[in-house]
């Protein structure tokens, strides 16, 4: 089976239920609400798959597997079906990353047979904010093989530096928000602060995307970005490391000038590269 995702980190998505409810404002624009709604299916129900919940079976070679991207995997409307989610897991060669935004819900739906954590598992946590940092504490307490820490959409300052020195995390994949008509921008502040977090406390880095929002150089701010193509602009805004915005786009540090130009153009170069570190589980 080949790649199934166009998604940077993974191989193929696996979704054994559908369906989930917001809970914090890195919902806001969920993809998975925006694409469920395309194919006129009811995002508040979560619902069993009747055609993939056994896919991974199927998969001939060991693949990457982002588990539950039109759901949560840890939601409560799917107890019933998870026991039979992890003997998928646990009996298959892939390597699955399990996100979350309920990390509270984790301890008591692992398996009986758990023990320190599946040798194919990581638990990854999704954190917009610094509002929502508990959430990466809360999986620090739980047993696992590996833990990740999802940052995307990536919509404000975010400290990791005291939790990733102090437990056991493996990557983290920091990302701004696309594919939505009010998609917000990414400061380039956040970016780097978890960036240098991730090099204190030696976690691999993975940039995946700026988003639609791309920052533009200016005289007075201290970091150098690739040029902008210019007829791509759509809008142009400056945008304020506490999240504030404004349609003045000649404001000065640390306000930053952003152009909207979508996320293929805004590409995932940051500081002049590719930031691609990630857990290689194949090694
Ligand atoms: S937890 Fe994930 S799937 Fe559920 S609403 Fe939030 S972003 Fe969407």
């Amino acid at each position: 089976m080949a790649k199934n995702s166009n998604i940077e980190w993974t191989d193929a998505t696996w979704n054994p239920w559908y369906g989930c409810n917001k809970v914090s404002p890195g919902c806001k624009h969920c993809y998975a609400e925006r694409d469920m709604n395309r194919f006129d299916m009811n995002f508040s129900q979560v619902k069993r798959s009747k055609t993939k919940f056994d896919e991974p079976l199927k998969w001939d070679k060991p693949l990457e597997v982002f588990t539950c991207s039109w759901s949560d995997f840890f939601h409560g409307d799917a107890d019933r079906w998870r026991t039979e989610a992890w003997d998928i897991i646990k009996n298959t060669p892939h390597f699955y990353r399990i996100l979350t935004k309920r990390p509270e819900n984790i301890l008591d739906r692992l398996p009986k047979d758990w023990g320190d954590g599946y040798p194919n598992v990581m638990l990854v946590v999704s954190i917009e904010n610094h509002d929502y940092v508990q959430r990466g504490y809360m999986l620090s307490r739980v047993p696992a093989q590996y833990r990740g820490i999802s940052a995307e959409p990536l919509i404000g300052e975010l400290d990791l530096l005291d939790l990733l020195a102090n437990s056991q995390f493996n990557e983290v994949i920091v990302g701004g928000e696309s594919g939505m008509k009010n998609s917000r921008p990414c400061h380039p502040l956040w970016i780097n602060k978890i960036r240098l977090h991730c090099e204190i406390a030696q976690v691999p880095f993975f940039f995946k995307q700026w988003g639609a929002w791309l920052p533009i150089n200016s005289d007075d701010f201290p970091m150098e970005f690739d040029p902008t193509p210019v007829s791509k602009i759509k809008r142009m805004l400056s945008l304020h490391p506490t999240g504030k915005t404004s349609d003045n786009a000649e404001l000065t540090f640390p306000w930053i000038p952003m152009a909207k130009i979508g996320k293929q153009a805004a590409g995932r170069r940051f500081l002049g590269r590719i930031w691609d570190n990630k857990l290689n589980w194949r090694q």
